[in-house]
């Protein structure tokens, strides 16, 4: 059954390292009009106030995790998760099939020939499976580092610490259908996106 057939967007699934360029790939391709889901975004909505997420985590975590106004304390959960492997699993176990589930509800609403859904870690997600084509925004680690430390990280340790808790960069390249190199500046990065986008839509069977 291809998209082309049944007028289901083709799905593609943007991902790669941390601080590779995913959000800077995805607006690039927003740009062209074509629809983004961001499983970021969708994983700060299902812990908003009333959803059913955050009493399980409460249930699951206590107080201690929450702020006085009733709103996740993402820097606390952070910190919990951090040192405790388990509890990160649990707290995997609550979000990540309520991400999914949002995510393919809105993949379902998306027109158009095609359709981006970022999601960093799609090495060994369920969401791998959803997708039609993954492609992966590739960086040198070394430049990884250094954006990772421009932007919100203060040591070059911590910087290799988040890239070594993260799949590979082998195993990330091992899923790629396409990849887009973001080593350079960003007028190559769209030339990139541009090829890709033509390549997307002749896939689709409507160009
Ligand atoms: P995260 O994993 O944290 O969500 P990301 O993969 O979405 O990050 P971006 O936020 O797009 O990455 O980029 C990381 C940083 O590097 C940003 O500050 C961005 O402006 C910068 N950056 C991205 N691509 C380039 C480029 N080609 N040249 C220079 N700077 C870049």
């Amino acid at each position: 059954m291809s998209p082309a057939n049944n007028r289901q967007p083709l799905r593609i699934g943007l991902t790669g390292g941390i601080a590779s360029g995913k959000s800077t790939v995805a607006d690039m391709f927003a740009e062209l009009g074509v629809p983004v889901i961001d499983t970021d975004v969708i994983a700060r909505e299902v812990v908003q106030p009333g959803q059913p997420a955050l009493d399980e985590i409460r249930a699951r975590f206590g107080d201690g995790v929450f702020g006085a106004d009733g709103q996740l304390d993402r820097t606390a959960m952070r910190k919990r998760i951090f040192s405790d492997e388990n509890a990160r699993l649990e707290l995997e176990a609550i979000l990540h099939p309520r991400i999914g589930e949002e995510t393919r509800r809105l993949a379902n609403t998306a027109t158009g020939p095609y359709q981006v859904i970022v999601v960093p870690l799609l090495v060994g997600s369920p969401l791998a499976e959803f997708v039609d084509r993954i492609v992966v925004v590739d960086c040198d680690e070394e430049l990884q580092v250094q954006r990772l430390l421009a932007r919100d990280t203060e040591t070059v340790e911590q910087a290799r610490r988040i890239l070594s808790a993260q799949a590979s960069r082998q195993a990330r390249l091992a899923i790629a259908d396409d990849v887009i190199n973001n080593d350079a500046g960003l007028d190559e990065t769209r030339r990139q996106v541009h090829a890709l986008d033509r390549t997307f839509r002749e896939l689709a069977g409507r160009p």
